[in-house]
């Protein structure tokens, strides 16, 4: 059979595309840099966080090398003993468990929403024991985590709430207290990555611990230094972890661009979204009224989920690239077999892990590349 092709090529990101437009302003402060020599701690690090944290209403943003540095810092800052319970979604990335194994803490997995995908609310409830030191919420893929219950679960029973942010910068999340929350700046403490394909990506790698709170940013930025606030005076046992001049630099050119790159990428979703939603082989995903979806990714669940690997060798064939996040659940890892969990223990996730595929959605990508997905798609399924 002969298949269809795209009238140009459908990429799943286009970071190539993206940065030629912002290629003078990101010449320049690669070369203010360069002329500088100020490579660590340099002023732009400064002045990124400060940009950052307006752009998140006025939190404080402590800049580090990475997200995963950022999550094993946010758990440093908590100061949590030995073998501390930290209670995480069985749907996940890894690094959201291995900062905890890392630091000597137990991850504590449970299950998710089969909507949202994201943490159940009521399964860290049940996980909760007189042990557990913090609960991480992910806001995958671009939706607030129920901040609402979450926020009111660890103000009850005393644990840290730590927002895993990275795929979820510029989200927000209405409270019933009429509040409009920024994702990762609800909990504790909230971490973000500036890896290359994440909604707001450096050049490199980078990080951020966003907190409204001074005390523990002077904490966070303290760890993240060497444990150090005066050089050569080490208070605590803390990182080598910095977001590097160049990078800093960088992202304040990309920052300029987020609310418009965000705008575009739910403009892609809402034309998924309409034009998918008539598609009985799929369903779309689900939205959380209270939350806004800054589409990190755009995840479809196929209803019969045996049919999830066909239809992703399919589009490939038609020059439709797509991905699956995550493909294991955290628990089926070798890495975390210590843990104990059995499979089955996890249905959600494991379900989520066999349904999923994340179809294109950059800023950049055209109504037209879309409609052939869009097409793809359909025609798979006889529509
Ligand atoms: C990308 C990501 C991380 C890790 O960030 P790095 O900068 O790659 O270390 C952690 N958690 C989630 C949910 C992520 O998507």
């Amino acid at each position: 059979m002969i298949l269809p092709a795209p009238p140009s090529p459908v990429l799943l990101l286009d970071l190539v595309a993206e940065h030629a437009a912002l290629q003078p302003a990101l010449n320049a402060a690669m070369q203010e840099v360069l002329d500088s020599a100020a490579f660590i701690q340099g002023p732009a690090v400064g002045q990124f966080a400060a940009e950052l944290g307006e752009y998140l209403g006025g939190a404080h943003v402590v800049p580090c090398a990475n997200g995963t540095d950022a999550l094993t810092l946010a758990l440093m800052s908590l100061e949590l003993p030995a073998g501390a319970e930290v209670i995480v979604p069985a749907f996940t990335y890894v690094a959201t468990l291995e900062a905890a194994a890392l630091l000597g803490l137990r991850p504590v997995l449970v299950d998710v929403l089969p909507d949202t995908f994201n943490i159940d609310p009521a399964a860290v409830e049940a996980a909760l024991t007189p042990r557990t030191g913090a609960v991480v919420a992910v806001h995958l893929f671009g939706q607030c985590a129920d901040l609402e219950t979450l926020g009111a679960i660890s103000a009850r029973h005393g644990v840290a709430l730590i927002e895993d942010n990275a795929q979820a910068l510029g989200a927000t999340f209405q409270l019933k207290n009429g509040e409009t929350a920024e994702a990762g700046t609800v909990g504790a403490v909230g971490t973000t990555s500036f890896f290359p394909s994440k909604n707001l990506g450096c050049l490199g790698d980078g990080g951020a611990l966003l907190t409204c709170d001074p005390a523990r940013a002077a904490l966070l930025r303290q760890l993240a230094n060497h444990g150090q606030s005066q050089k050569y005076h080490h208070q605590r046992i803390g990182l080598n972890s910095r977001l590097d001049t160049l990078q800093a630099a960088l992202l304040r050119v990309k920052l300029r661009q987020l609310p418009a790159n965000t705008a575009a990428r739910q403009a892609v979703a809402a034309r998924y979204d309409a034009a998918l939603a008539g598609v009985a082989g799929i369903a779309i995903p689900a939205r959380d009224s209270r939350s806004t979806h800054v589409f990190h990714q755009y995840t479809i669940q196929v209803r019969d989920a045996g049919r999830r690997d066909e239809l992703q060798h399919y589009l490939k064939r038609c020059g439709v690239p797509t991905m699956i996040y995550y493909p294991l659940p955290v628990h089926a890892q070798p890495a975390y077999a210590y843990l104990g969990y059995q499979a089955g223990q996890f249905p959600v996730a494991e379900h989520l892990c066999g349904a999923v595929l994340s179809l294109p959605i950059h800023p950049l990508l055209t109504v037209e590349q879309q409609e052939y997905v869009i097409g793809r798609v359909g025609a798979f399924f006889g529509n």
